[in-house]
């Protein structure tokens, strides 16, 4: 039942609050209202609220007090008057007039009525009208309505007990005096208030505008920002740490980031044009040849084919490394991965190379079968890198050395040579894009300087590490490590 009820209520607000806040909403977004303002509002919201909280609750506690002073003087006034008498009926009738003169503050506001427990006797009441039967929330509190003006009025009632007699006292206290004085302390209050609250928001709004002004200069610095600066703008950083200087910093990091990685792609961009006008200029060269010479003779015509073939093959190759390199990073490059046996793979690409290169000697001492899980297509390019390479590096009779281990389930490949080995400024930049060793490079041996950023984006993709060593003029080594998968 209780759900149902609170069924029926979440209903009734959905379908009345949230098409007003809805409303609202689309009302309030034709403003343009500034964060500093917004947060202006909201204290002032608050302010107000716990204002006029605390006037309340002030009200309270001041009446309490007043009533709590009138008690204890009507308590101080009942033990007063059985001083001289052992009986308070004794005392009562010793004042002749019972109805006024033993209460000397009924003019200050306290009335009393007293009431023999036992007997059920009336003794004392100086009270004109009484308010205990006037049943409301607020009982202690009511107005008196049969006089001119309105007045408040608490009561309470205390048992006595004097001299194995109980009374009841019923104590009546006017606060309407009390009551008055409040209320003229009130608006002067309200007023004191409300200048606090502006001087509260005028000086809050002054420390939120500094505070928020970074975002100013973030914003203008923002759109200052082009390529061409991306260097030298960064936003400001000093002065003391809050929120918006971690934004900034956090901003700054991420434009960091962006003109290394837009240096890095300028950087590919300018090295792949280089690498490709070498095969264009000579393939122009040859095709010029021809056009002069070839013609006619034979010999050239036949030179210049065979020199555009290796030259365009080379580019076919080089333009296949570099479309793969900018389509693919470590996190966009897909794999197809399956369980195969690697050992197999590395057999028959050793077989290959035997058959193909017959000036190197080629071992393969160690071939241990190992399961991975991973892309074969991919692994294969990626080892074919390091045999290349291997043959590319060295000279005739130089010994090769290809094994696949298998250690604890992981599957580790090594490929040495006794070629022309790497300096420790090549060890350190191979994996660079378009990096080759200068005596690479001066002796002419083919190669851009791709496969190995293609061998490590394949094997850091499997979670892999490749390890190198070498030693110029004596030789290399890589270890290709592709660990087990945990199942
Ligand atoms: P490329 O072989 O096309 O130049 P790589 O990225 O495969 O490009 O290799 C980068 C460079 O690393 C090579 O130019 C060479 O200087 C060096 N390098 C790679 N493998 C070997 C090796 N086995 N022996 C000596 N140097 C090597």
């Amino acid at each position: 039942m209780n759900h149902k009820i609170i069924e029926l209520i979440r209903q009734i607000l959905i379908k009345t609050i949230l098409p007003l806040r809805k409303k609202r909403e689309e009302f309030l977004s034709n403003f343009r209202f500034s964060i500093v303002f917004r947060i202006s509002l909201n204290y002032f919201r608050l302010l107000i609220f716990y204002g006029a909280l605390f006037m309340v609750l002030f009200s309270l506690l001041f009446l309490g007090m007043e009533t709590n002073h009138y008690l204890s003087i009507g308590d101080n006034l009942v033990k007063g008057l059985t001083a001289s008498h052992p009986q308070l009926e004794d005392t009562l009738d010793s004042y002749g007039d019972k109805n006024h003169t033993i209460n000397p503050y009924k003019d200050q506001g306290l009335n009393l009525r007293i009431t023999n427990l036992q007997t059920k006797e009336l003794l004392y009441n100086d009270i004109d009208f009484d308010i205990t039967d006037k049943k409301s929330f607020f009982h202690h509190i009511f107005y008196d309505k049969g006089k001119s003006t309105n007045g408040l009025i608490f009561y309470t009632t205390r048992t006595y007990e004097i001299n194995e007699n109980n009374y009841n006292v019923y104590f009546q206290f006017n606060l309407t005096e009390n009551s008055m004085d409040l209320m003229h302390l009130l608006p002067g209050m309200i007023l004191i208030y409300l200048f606090i609250v502006y001087l509260i928001l005028h000086s809050g709004k002054k420390g939120n505008a500094k505070l928020f002004s970074i975002m100013k200069t973030m914003s203008a610095t923002a759109n200052r920002l082009t390529v061409n600066n991306l260097h030298s703008e960064r936003l400001n950083v000093a002065g003391t740490k809050s929120e918006l200087k971690d934004l900034a910093i956090t901003i700054n990091g991420m434009l960091d980031r962006i003109e290394t990685s837009y240096e890095s792609q300028k950087q590919f961009v300018s090295d792949a044009s280089h690498e490709l006008r070498t095969p264009i200029s000579v393939i122009q060269g040859y095709a010029n040849l021809l056009n002069r010479w070839g013609k006619k003779d034979e010999t050239v015509m036949e030179e210049a084919i065979e020199a555009i073939q290796i030259e365009s093959k080379e580019m076919q190759d080089l333009v296949e490394k570099l479309l793969f390199l900018s389509r693919h990073d470590k996190k966009t490059l897909k794999l197809k991965k399956a369980k195969f046996n690697m050992c197999e793979i590395v057999e028959d690409m050793v077989k290959e190379t035997k058959l193909v290169i017959t000036n190197r000697i080629i071992r393969s001492s160690k071939l241990e079968d190992v399961i991975v899980y991973g892309d074969k297509q991919a692994l294969k390019q990626a080892i074919r890198v390091f045999i290349d390479n291997a043959v590319k590096y060295t000279k005739d009779n130089d010994v090769i050395q290809i094994s696949c281990e298998n250690q604890d389930g992981d599957c580790v490949i090594t490929v040495s040579d006794t070629g022309i080995g790497m300096t420790r400024k090549d060890i350190d930049n191979i994996f660079e894009r378009f990096y080759r060793s200068d005596h690479v490079r001066n002796e002419k041996i083919s190669g851009n300087g791709l496969g190995l950023s293609i061998a490590k984006l394949i094997i850091l993709k499997h979670t892999g590490r490749i390890k190198v060593r070498s030693q110029y003029t004596k030789g290399s080594t890589f270890i290709i490590t592709i660990p087990k998968r945990i199942y």
